[in-house]
């Protein structure tokens, strides 16, 4: 005969409370968590906003078309090396139409301090030209239209637009994205997916402003080589405080 194994009793299931129900179905985990995530981010730039309240474009311009070569000469340089070169530069070619037509070798010569000269002085040369045959010699004013200028991308596209035009945008440069990751905005790499998370995290209305103050804390405390951590008003938020040498 053969027996028959008993039966287990399973547990009825215990029942969770209306509260728990509730609870649960309003706030996923991964919800809080982007709450946690989002308010600590708003007290993060909060006290850095209070840091550097003069926090501004520091190109030296006279015009919009000033300002975007300044722009695309800042790439890979520091702003001061910019104004160097810029003072002599405008003085001699101060719109599109004159440096369009400008000898090449001279141009190169005034961007020097600048760095990368050669490439730079082709890339303003040809990006004020196109200003005179497709836009008339002004600055457009959309992000589309600035970024199929040579030397522009979407960084330089958005300092002009926000400086000039006042149109919100994140001006995603090497200090932007480096404390984006240090401050624990973003993972990403690549400028446009660290553009897009700072954009679902901060309220558009303060996108520029929150760009030039990252920018600012960059170039004053948060060195990509040894920041200046103990002088930094976040570093008991920061999730990189004290980690980098
Ligand atoms: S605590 Fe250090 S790593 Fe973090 S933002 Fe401040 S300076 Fe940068």
């Amino acid at each position: 005969m053969i027996k028959k194994a008993p039966i287990k009793e399973v547990p009825p299931k215990q029942k969770r409370s209306s509260e728990e129900k509730a609870a649960n179905s309003k706030t996923s985990v991964g919800t809080r968590n982007k709450l946690v995530k989002s308010a600590l981010a708003h007290k993060i730039m909060s006290l850095l906003i209070k840091k550097y309240p003069e926090a501004e474009c520091e190109l030296s311009y006279k015009s919009p078309f000033q300002l975007l070569i300044a722009t695309i000469l800042s790439a890979q340089t520091t702003d001061a090396s910019v104004n160097k070169a810029t003072g002599p530069l405008f003085k001699e070619y101060p719109d599109a139409k004159t440096l369009a037509s400008a000898d090449i070798k001279h141009l190169r010569e005034l961007v020097k301090p600048t760095g990368y000269y050669n490439a730079k002085a082709a890339n303003i040369q040809a990006c004020a030209q196109q200003l005179v045959d497709q836009f008339d010699g002004q600055v457009p004013k959309t992000q589309e239209e600035l970024v199929t200028l040579r030397g522009v991308g979407r960084k330089t596209a958005n300092v002009v637009l926000g400086v000039i035009y006042g149109v919100r945008g994140w001006a995603v440069d090497t200090h932007v994205q480096r404390l984006s990751k240090r401050l624990g905005f973003t993972k990403e790499k690549d400028p446009v997916k660290i553009e897009k998370d700072l954009e679902k995290l901060f309220p558009h209305e303060d996108w520029s402003k929150l760009s030039i103050t990252l920018i600012f804390h960059g170039r004053r405390t948060c060195f990509a080589k040894k920041p200046a951590c103990h002088l930094c008003p976040v570093d008991k938020l920061c999730p990189s405080a004290y980690k980098i040498k």
